[in-house]
């Protein structure tokens, strides 16, 4: 006989809390990972070794709105309803767009994607590179995190047992004058997972570079980013010269370390991640698409 799983659906975010703080349980958003990860055999439901606590349908995790120039994004907001929102990044949009098939952007959240902290995650690079701060709250409050620092490893992040991550803010990303990319190297060009993904973004001001910076996805535990090696693009001019691309290219051949999987081999990844930079390093830059 299957065995039954307790669950709980609070109406209201204090409530659901408390039922955190009080007892260790599993948090459900979309489910399409937690589902994933505790499949059983078919027509045997899956064995979660925890109550589950869903918090899909709480209004405050549901919400987009603009602070000043800061984006907020509610943590339960799927992915059908953030490439429908107007105030939602292109480049964002575009990541959304490659992820899964539309049964599964009906259910899969943002904060979903970044608390399964999967290294192949497809909205991380550009959450990366936005400099996205996570806010998680508890019963005794607020706290507000960067994103680098809430990742740790696959599946490893800094929350607590009785924490929720309830928005996801990308700070001045409004009314920006950046130009963003995104791209996802898979099998196909949906509904799969990344052998490889890159962000970056650049900022040009009266010709010189005012602000730059890449994140690899895929290639690593968590995304690869060095803030040294982007500063030393800062103030140049575009074109870069084959010299100044070069010399960035070959630094990141050194602190990327990719693994050999059932995707993709080590030296693929790595062939397409400096590719991917080298690329982006060439472009002119010359529309803004925030
Ligand atoms: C067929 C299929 C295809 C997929 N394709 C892709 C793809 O192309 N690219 C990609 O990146 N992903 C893909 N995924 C993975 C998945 O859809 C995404 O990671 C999605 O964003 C997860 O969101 P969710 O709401 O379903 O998370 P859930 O499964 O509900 O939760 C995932 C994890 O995060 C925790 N969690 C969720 N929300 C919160 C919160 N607010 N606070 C604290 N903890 C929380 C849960 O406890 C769980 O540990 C795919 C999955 C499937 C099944």
């Amino acid at each position: 006989m299957a065995e039954k799983i307790t669950a709980y659906r609070f109406d209201r975010l204090d409530q659901t809390l408390n039922q955190l703080n009080s007892e260790d349980c599993a948090i459900m958003a979309g489910g399409t990972d937690v589902m994933v990860l505790h499949k059983s055999r078919r027509g045997v439901p899956p064995k979660i070794p925890k109550p589950v606590v869903f918090i899909d349908h709480l209004p405050e995790l549901k919400q987009v709105y603009r602070n000043h120039k800061d984006l907020h994004i509610g943590a339960c907001c799927t992915y059908g309803e953030l490439l429908e929102h107007p105030l939602i990044p292109i480049a964002l949009k575009n990541a959304i767009q490659t992820i899964a098939a539309p049964a599964i952007r009906n259910r899969g959240t943002l904060g979903g994607n970044i608390c399964n902290a999967s290294p192949a995650g497809d909205t991380l690079p550009l959450l990366y590179i936005y400099n996205a701060k996570l806010q998680l709250h508890s019963v005794s409050g607020i706290r507000t995190v960067a994103i680098s620092d809430f990742i740790q490893g696959p599946r490893r992040v800094n929350r607590l047992q009785n924490e929720l991550v309830t928005e996801i803010i990308l700070p001045a990303v409004l009314d920006d004058e950046s130009h963003v990319i995104f791209e996802k190297v898979g099998n196909r060009n949906a509904d799969a997972i990344a052998k490889v993904s890159f962000a970056g973004l650049i900022r040009v001001s009266k010709g010189h570079i005012d602000d730059i910076r890449f994140a690899f996805g895929a290639v690593g535990p968590t995304m690869v980013r060095s803030s040294q090696l982007e500063s030393l693009l800062l103030g140049k001019t575009l074109p870069l010269t084959q010299t100044d691309i070069t010399q960035v290219v070959t630094a990141f051949d050194k602190i990327i370390n990719p693994i050999d999987d059932h995707r993709s081999t080590a030296f693929y990844r790595k062939k397409v991640a400096l590719n991917l930079l080298h690329y982006f390093l060439s472009l002119k830059h010359d529309q803004p698409n925030q």
